[in-house]
């Protein structure tokens, strides 16, 4: 983030706005925000203030109690656990009054989604969501975010405040400084009426359990696994099989390509880990993995262009000539997937079982 301070800097607040997880830790989004709004209060030479919604919030501020916040809020208690727009929203309109903040940064989850766009407009000021970069120059906040399906990136800044900016993951690295004792304020929240009671937390039968943000590696499948192959023959349940021992022995995300996913409603046979919300690439999702390994995936532009912020790019395919090999790929293995995953979680079992010794 560039640096010259503008002359009215002084006078700008920040506030990081935080929910605190079940185990009264903050997950990795929120402390790659709050690393976010601790080089943003630096550049702009601005108060930093950090806000936290949950059931409990002195462990989590005790996290980062020397993040250089002038104070640490919070809204806490049972009805502020779980995610509800409604009584989210209302924690969050509260600690942004309280901290007057001018621009509140958050992190982009499930949560703050929901929440954090009904807070905005209640506090009279304006967001931006899915940010993937902060600049400030000449005393102004640039943000920076993507358009069209990821083709156009654009850079804004806003006059109106306070200016709510959820920002991507992957964009900061966490904030990891020592944490230490804190002094909570805790701000008071008028009682809000709500209709949801959460009685629990189900994940859904197949699909999101393995979409994993926060994994090393993207393990994208393609429509190859459920083709025909050298022996005449489909082998969607090895191909199953294969895919799910790998997911389970590296935690490795899931993504797949459009024609897989499509099968589904094709009436094929289909690998059951699948749903749409799997599909990477122009009409599906951007994912960020410091690593991805393609298999059965031909790697066509619509495809790939899902690849955008994946860092270090390895696919397996049988065909010399496929869209990998045109440079899209760091690594292009030519070779049987079967074959080679099948090898790669035989090593990976005997590591696993070398390291249970
Ligand atoms: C407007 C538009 C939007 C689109 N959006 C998307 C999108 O968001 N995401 C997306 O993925 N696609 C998208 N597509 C479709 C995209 O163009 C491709 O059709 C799709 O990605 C192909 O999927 P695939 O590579 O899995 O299947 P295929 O093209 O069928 O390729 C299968 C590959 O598997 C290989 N293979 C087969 N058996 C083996 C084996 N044993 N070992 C190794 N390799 C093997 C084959 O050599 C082949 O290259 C879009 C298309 C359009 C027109």
């Amino acid at each position: 983030m560039t640096e010259p301070v503008g002359n009215d800097s002084a006078m700008k607040k920040i506030l990081l706005l935080a929910f605190v997880e079940e185990n009264g830790a903050l997950g990795k989004p929120a402390l790659e925000a709050l690393s976010g709004a601790c080089e943003l209060a630096q550049a702009f030479g601005a108060a930093l203030n950090v806000g936290l919604i949950g059931e409990f919030a002195q462990k989590a501020a005790d996290s980062i109690a020397s993040c250089g916040a002038n104070q640490i809020l919070a809204v806490q208690g049972p009805e502020f656990a779980s995610a509800r727009c409604a009584t989210d929203s209302a924690a969050a309109v509260a600690l942004i009054r309280a901290a007057e903040a001018d621009f509140v940064l958050a992190p982009q989850t499930t949560r703050s989604a929901r929440c954090m766009p009904g807070a905005a407009f209640r506090a009279k000021g304006r967001i931006d969501t899915r940010v993937t970069g902060l600049r400030v120059a000449e005393g102004t906040l640039l943000i920076q975010r993507w358009y069209y399906r990821q083709r156009m990136v654009a850079e804004l800044t806003r006059s109106q405040r306070p200016w709510v900016v959820l920002l991507e993951a992957g964009v900061f690295n966490p904030w990891s400084e020592g944490g230490g004792h804190a002094e909570v304020s805790i701000v008071p929240v008028e009682p809000v009426e709500t209709r949801t009671r959460i009685a629990g937390i189900e994940p859904a039968s197949a699909g999101t359990q393995t979409i994993r943000p926060d994994a090393d590696l993207l393990f994208v499948a393609g429509a190859g696994w459920t083709k025909k192959q050298t022996d005449g023959e489909v082998h969607v349940e090895e191909a199953e099989n294969l895919i799910r021992s790998f997911l389970d022995l590296t935690h490795a995300s899931l993504g797949s390509s459009k024609s897989l996913v499509d099968q589904s409603g094709e009436g094929q046979k289909v690998i059951s880990l699948l749903t749409h919300m799997h599909q990477v690439g122009q009409t599906g999702s951007t994912p960020r993995h410091p690593k991805g390994l393609a298999t059965c995936c031909h790697g066509e532009e619509p495809h790939v262009v899902g690849w955008r912020f994946i860092n270090e790019r390895r696919a397996v395919n049988l065909d010399p000539n496929c869209g990998w090999a045109r440079g899209k790929a760091d690594v292009l293995y030519v070779a049987d997937a079967f074959a080679v995953m099948g090898k790669v979680i035989e090593l990976l079992g005997k590591d696993a079982g070398q390291a249970a010794v």
